[in-house]
């Protein structure tokens, strides 16, 4: 497996080999066991995930200011932020990327087809640390496995975690479940997951057919129903909490897409811990049930 620290930093523009940066490890006043969607939707998403080592975004698709802010409804600082992981290169991901990358110079994990697609769009080039997508690293205290989701950009990726006991899972912006992403998703215990649109709403919105079309298409966005039958295929004991996430603002609701789970999931006598991320409210977070330590005892 890689260690993050060990790989190679590049300047996406000419390949010259960056210094190495913010190696140290720092001294947390809190320790924060758990994540946060700040936001979520197609204006903008960041999730904030916070582990003993590491203090991490997922996504920058928010401005810095409301970013910023949205920490600090959390008691975390900005400038505490150790990196920003990126799924894919589309605005509503990278948008905030303009100051904390460029600006404030908060280093950025991304595969190499995202950190050109991120370099176009600003027509800049901010610090990468480049994942391979496929390819398990380390990052701190977590193990990040960057897997392929069927989505309409070069190399979108949702994310499997290691974290001490628990396996993470981060997964929007995706067409179709694929028996990857299934498997990725296997075993997890905490999950924030796509639950996008309701087909009708799509059909019946004024939206343009091109729009109605991608939303629907296989590398668009998972529908309630989509996301219901790979939570049913997922759902085992351990799985303590999904959120659902990426909800249309005019294509699904809050109430439809638990309404569509629920009532999918109730069928099949499944009954999980789900909540819903929203655009503009920061969401309840979400705290790690790690296990008690177990004392040494002296023989
Ligand atoms: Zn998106
Ligand atoms: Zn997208």
């Amino acid at each position: 497996m890689l260690k993050l620290g060990a790989m190679k930093l590049y300047d996406c523009h000419s390949g010259y080999k960056l210094p190495a940066f913010r190696q140290q490890k720092k001294k947390y006043k809190e320790i924060m066991n758990g994540f946060c969607p700040l936001a979520s939707g197609s204006k903008g998403n960041c999730i904030f995930l916070g582990t003993k080592e590491a203090k991490i975004l997922i996504d920058a698709g928010i401005s810095t200011r409301a970013t910023r802010n949205k920490l600090a409804s959390i008691g975390v600082s900005i400038e505490e932020i150790d990196a920003i992981l990126i799924t894919h290169d589309h605005g509503d991901h990278i948008q905030g990327l303009k100051v904390m990358a460029f600006d404030m110079g908060i280093p950025v994990l991304a595969n190499h087809e995202t950190a050109k697609g991120i370099a176009a769009y600003f027509e800049e080039c901010p610090k990468f640390k480049i994942f391979t997508t496929g390819e398990t690293f380390e990052f701190r205290d977590l193990e990040i496995h960057p897997f392929t989701i069927p989505h309409d950009t070069l190399d979108p990726v949702g994310f499997s975690m290691r974290y001490e006991a628990l396996k993470l899972g981060f997964c929007t912006d995706l067409g179709f479940v694929t028996s990857l992403v299934r498997e990725q998703l296997k075993d997890t215990d905490y999950l924030y997951v796509e639950a996008n649109h309701d087909p009708e709403l799509v059909h019946a919105s004024a939206r343009p057919p091109v729009y109605k079309q991608r939303v629907l298409g296989k590398t668009g966005h998972l529908s309630n129903l989509a996301c219901a039958e790979l939570l049913h295929y997922i759902s085992h004991p351990g799985l303590k909490k999904v959120i659902l996430g990426h909800l249309s603002s005019e294509c699904n609701t809050k109430e439809r897409a638990l309404e569509t789970i629920r009532n999918y999931l109730g069928k099949h006598s499944i009954d999980l811990n789900l909540s819903v991320a929203l655009q503009d409210t920061v969401s309840e977070p979400v705290y790690f049930e790690l296990g008690a330590e177990i004392p040494l005892q002296h023989c």
